[in-house]
């Protein structure tokens, strides 16, 4: 099958061409007849399979075929939940629309308002927005919504995740009822199916592969480790492996900084992000990384959604993710459009609930051993959680005036400490807590 064979206009195969695109993915396949149809559509595929393209180019050609509106409101609205993924989608549809006079604009938050009020108010045929900026510019009438005839709600299931479902229901309800809508979802789960039955007509359904199973482009592997070897083990595996593009993930964004100092001053030139950092500071960060300047970027689940870096080689989880679903979200960053990925997680024995939650959610069994070469124990450490509390800090030795201890070597009861003292110790007693206090 080709892209011509869809009935797509000259233009947009121009633009489709000029991508390198030959042969359209499953996912293509499957929704682009039926959306350039005028049919809604539900699109479920794994991360890295081409849903963009599977809605932005029958998004393109409808909106040359149906009837120009008379006023420069936009024609077509695109929902993301991150401002990355808002930014690409607009790249998406400024590559495959460059041979059609359409104007498009990028509409998300921690930039300035003033310059999206420019946009809108000179005109966009298609906005790609973020939820909260969106609400923004609707409650401050600098956009009107009510020439929408095409809606996209991209990566539902994470809109779910991110707590923007409220916002994304607001927008929806401000929307003209007569519209083409395309929702698409890395997982089909209950809610969304309650969501798209109340806003979508008779959709088609195109389904790829299984949604909760990461491509079988990834290998992936799980290393045995204790909290306070990570940093050692990734050291080696950096060293041991030939990886030229490296996504470590990490659950704070304290430590994605920590991180990246640490690599810095290891000479592995490295970079962050996470929501602390200003949106020009994240696209900078991602395009450095994207050029080779950086081997390693090391993001929070937050930032890291959306990601599309061509060639990631690596996916390394530092740190657990919090569900299930962000572990399958995380490693499909890399194998992405047929492209071979490895994907390696620490587990430490804080983390086997997660390890289980992931095998009952991809409904494959993991097998966790050492890193080859790497033991664990041979970096100095000291268990935590064995039944009595114990430091967990390794190196400092109770005695010598370490924070909680008596002169004589004897902890100091709980009691004597303040509440709020008492909240830090959880961090002195149990690196499992740490990442929560921090
Ligand atoms: P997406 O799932 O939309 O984020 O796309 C994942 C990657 O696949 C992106 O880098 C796209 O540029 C690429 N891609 C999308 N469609 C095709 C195609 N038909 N052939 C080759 N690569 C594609």
């Amino acid at each position: 099958m080709s892209f011509s064979s869809f009935g797509l206009s000259d233009r947009i195969l121009r633009g489709v061409q000029a991508s390198g695109y030959t042969v359209p993915t499953p996912i293509q396949t499957l929704a682009i007849r039926p959306a350039l149809e005028g049919r809604d559509v539900i699109g479920t595929a794994q991360t890295g399979t081409g849903k963009t393209a599977a809605f932005v180019l029958p998004m393109l050609h409808r909106l040359e075929e149906l009837r120009p509106s008379r006023t420069h409101y936009p024609r077509a609205l695109v929902l993301t939940p991150t401002r990355e993924l808002a930014h690409q989608v607009h790249e998406a549809v400024s590559t495959y629309g460059k041979f059609m006079s359409l104007r498009s604009g990028a509409i998300y938050g921690g930039v300035g308002m003033e310059p999206q009020i420019r946009l809108l108010r000179s005109g966009v045929d298609v906005v790609i927005a973020t939820p909260g900026r969106l609400l923004d510019h609707m409650q401050r009438k600098t956009i009107n919504l009510s020439n929408v005839q095409m809606f996209v709600l991209d990566e539902a299931d994470r809109m779910f995740a991110m707590g923007f479902i409220r916002d994304v229901r607001k927008i929806i309800a401000a929307l003209p009822s007569h519209k083409q809508t395309m929702l698409f979802s890395a997982t089909f789960s209950k809610e969304i199916s309650e969501l798209a039955s109340g806003v979508l007509k008779n959709p088609h359904r195109a389904e790829v592969g299984h949604s909760h199973e990461p491509l079988t482009s990834i290998t992936q592997n799980f290393y045995s480790t204790v909290s306070q070897a990570k940093m050692e083990l990734l050291l080696h595996v950096l060293k041991a492996e030939a990886m030229d593009s490296v996504l470590v993930f990490t659950r704070t964004k304290h430590g994605a900084d920590k991180l990246t100092r640490r690599l810095d001053r290891k000479g592995i030139a490295a970079t962050a992000i996470h929501s602390n950092k200003s949106q020009s500071q994240r696209l900078r960060s991602l395009e450095a990384f994207r050029r080779g300047k950086f081997r390693v970027l090391v993001a929070t689940d937050i930032a890291a959604r959306g990601i599309d870096v061509d060639g990631i080689s690596h996916v390394i989880n530092f740190d657990m993710p919090r569900d299930a679903e962000d572990y399958v979200h995380r490693i499909g960053r890399t194998g992405r459009a047929g492209l071979s990925g490895k994907a390696l997680t620490f587990v430490t024995g804080e983390d086997r609930d997660m390890v289980r939650r992931i095998e009952r959610f991809t409904g494959r069994a993991v097998a966790t051993g050492e890193y080859p070469g790497f033991k664990a124990a041979s970096v100095q450490c000291v268990p935590v959680r064995s039944g009595k509390r114990t430091t967990g800090l390794g190196p400092s030795t109770p005695g010598n005036g370490t924070r909680g201890f008596r002169k004589d070597g004897r902890r100091k009861p709980l009691a004597f400490a303040s509440k709020k003292k008492r909240g830090r110790k959880m961090e002195f007693y149990s690196s499992a807590r740490s990442w929560e206090n921090r």
